[in-house]
């Protein structure tokens, strides 16, 4: 059934036209200059720059974003639309610092294809690695887009042994390289074989000029550097959608963000190549088809936007349906409507009121405190949806909290609990310790660092963090857990849903346990969902 009103269409056409993507990358790789050059070449903006704004800050900025502020990383992931020609893109920003927190994950529940930057002279980073992987799990495809072309790195034939052989990804080039990178003459489209060679744009502010040559004419042109491009493009396969989609193959691309170079070849695979948004499978084994009425998930909450409105806004990716600006929907978790009077679309820093929204959009909802990470919401007067729950990531940093004036215990207790439900970070607890005190565990220690300024600012109950030397979780036979609690150096706690986790100080403990004690196997988290 199609939800049509009179001045829309039909949501399977919108749907259709939309592609909903991230960009994972290792910090500097150039993610941020490649997302304000993607939006350039849409003609979203007039110059590049003028998107995430670094050293540019304007705009919105709360005051527990001052923490952001003064160590100048990006902590609000927003997303980014624009239209390039008929299409819609949704470009999902991955906050990227070193620190990087389960939010970075969870963006990729959102998505249904990502970009992966690689930086030409370093190829494949532990940020990269990771990501991927997350991507790799879920199932979500991705198109490769190697930067830096114009400065010295390594060879484009050594960055697709690379991806082969550490992450067993076919690289399938749509464009190459003419010339090494530091010395690039002209990019070669391998569909036509064509070449174009471009004239940089000074600063990057604009559009790099463009000249196109036939292969003939690139051949006499560039001699000896564009025979070996066509030679080396020639030792990969071609693009082929299917192994692409099914996550063994990888679209490869090159230029340089920086001077606009191969962005708009990028843009064109997003269109040609990347899945619109499709039937999501929900928790009773069924479909919900994008033309169902509206549905969709919270994948990211994010308090105190707004300084003078202590706000929550949960943002949502649309799985199904038109979502219309005041409509009533369901919290599906509660039971309990929920008003959308306020729904925001985020563009860079700037929030603006969003009138409607189709599968693969990502709406903001505000005063959302009773909305958490992985809830589903639903049009009130259509059928009942649940989607999975959010994945669990596997925690890599563990410190111990407790309150810093215990005449605020009550605060406190109602802080680590909303800081729980949002996903800030994820609460356990020890019964060997006894204290009662939860201990918090983070993929990025970032995440405690919030948690630790929500809690005094927003909760006014300052806490105490006692850091502990371990990194890596674990899970154990229920039959073992009893066993296990007795050794020494490993430690025994449970999730909130009661789910036993063994903390360990590092895989060469985790080894060495596992070797004294060969009958009581260790299991590695896997993210759920
Ligand atoms: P992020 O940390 O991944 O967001 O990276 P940025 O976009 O901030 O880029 C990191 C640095 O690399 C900045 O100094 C950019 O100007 C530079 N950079 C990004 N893309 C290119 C490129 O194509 N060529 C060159 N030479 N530098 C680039």
């Amino acid at each position: 059934m199609t939800t049509l009103t009179s001045d829309a269409r039909p949501v399977e056409i919108e749907a259709a036209r939309r592609r909903s993507i991230a960009v994972i990358s290792h910090p500097d790789a150039g993610k941020s200059t490649l997302t304000e050059a993607l939006a350039l070449h849409a003609r979203a903006i007039d110059e590049a720059g003028a998107v995430h704004g670094k050293g540019n800050r304007a705009g919105v900025v709360s005051d527990w974003l001052e923490m952001e502020q003064k160590r100048g990383i990006s902590i609000t992931s927003a997303a980014l639309q624009f239209a390039y020609g008929d299409v819609v893109i949704n470009l999902l920003d991955t906050p990227g610092h070193a620190d990087f927190s389960e939010d970075t994950y969870r963006v990729l529940t959102a998505v249904d294809a990502a970009v992966m930057l690689l930086d030409s002279a370093k190829g494949l980073e532990p940020q990269t690695l990771k990501l991927f992987e997350v991507c790799r799990r879920r199932g979500v495809p991705v198109i490769t887009f190697v930067n830096k072309w114009d400065r010295p790195g390594r060879e484009a034939l050594e960055l697709c042994d690379e991806l082969e052989e550490r992450i067993n990804l076919r690289p399938t080039p749509l464009t190459w390289p003419v010339g090494e990178a530091g010395r690039f003459l002209g990019l070669l489209d391998r569909s036509n074989g064509e070449v174009r060679t471009y004239r940089r744009a000074p600063g990057g502010a604009s559009l790099a000029e463009e000249t196109v040559l036939s292969p003939q004419a690139a051949a006499d042109a560039l001699g000896e550097d564009h025979t070996e491009a066509v030679e080396g493009v020639q030792l990969l396969d071609p693009v082929d959608r299917a192994s692409f989609l099914a996550g063994t193959t990888t679209p490869m691309l090159f230029g340089a963000a920086l001077a606009n170079i191969g962005v708009r070849q990028l843009l064109d695979a997003v269109v040609d190549l990347a899945p619109a948004p499709n039937a999501r499978p929900d928790v009773d084994g069924g479909d919900r088809d994008v033309d169902q009425p509206f549905s969709g998930f919270v994948f990211k909450m994010q308090a105190g936007m707004d300084p003078n409105h202590r706000d929550h806004v949960a943002f949502i990716r649309v799985c199904s349906g038109r979502f219309e600006r005041g409509m009533v929907v369901t919290h599906e978790r509660t039971g309990r409507p929920f008003a959308t009077k306020y729904a925001l679309s985020v563009f860079g820093r700037e929030r603006a009121t969003v009138e409607d929204a189709y599968p693969g959009d990502v709406v903001g909802l505000v005063n959302a405190s009773t909305l958490a990470v992985g809830d589903t919401v639903f049009d009130s007067a259509g059928p009942r949806v649940r989607f999975p729950p959010m994945p669990v990531f596997a925690p890599e940093h563990f410190a111990a909290a407790r309150v810093a004036d215990p005449g605020r215990s009550k605060q406190f207790r109602k802080g680590i609990a909303q800081l729980e439900q949002e996903g800030v970070v994820q609460v356990l607890i020890s019964e060997a310790r006894g204290d009662g005190n939860p201990i918090l565990a983070a993929v990025g220690p970032l995440q405690f660092e919030v948690a630790t300024f929500r809690m005094e600012h927003e909760f006014s109950a300052p806490i105490r963090m006692e850091t502990l030397g371990l990194s890596l979780a674990r899970e154990a036979a229920a039959s073992d857990i009893e066993t296990i609690a007795g050794y020494p150096g490993v430690e025994v706690v449970r999730r909130g849903d009661g789910t036993p986790l063994v903390l360990l100080r590092d895989v060469w403990h985790a080894r060495a346990f596992e070797r004294a004690h060969p009958d009581v196997p260790l299991i590695p988290l896997v993210a759920s969902g």
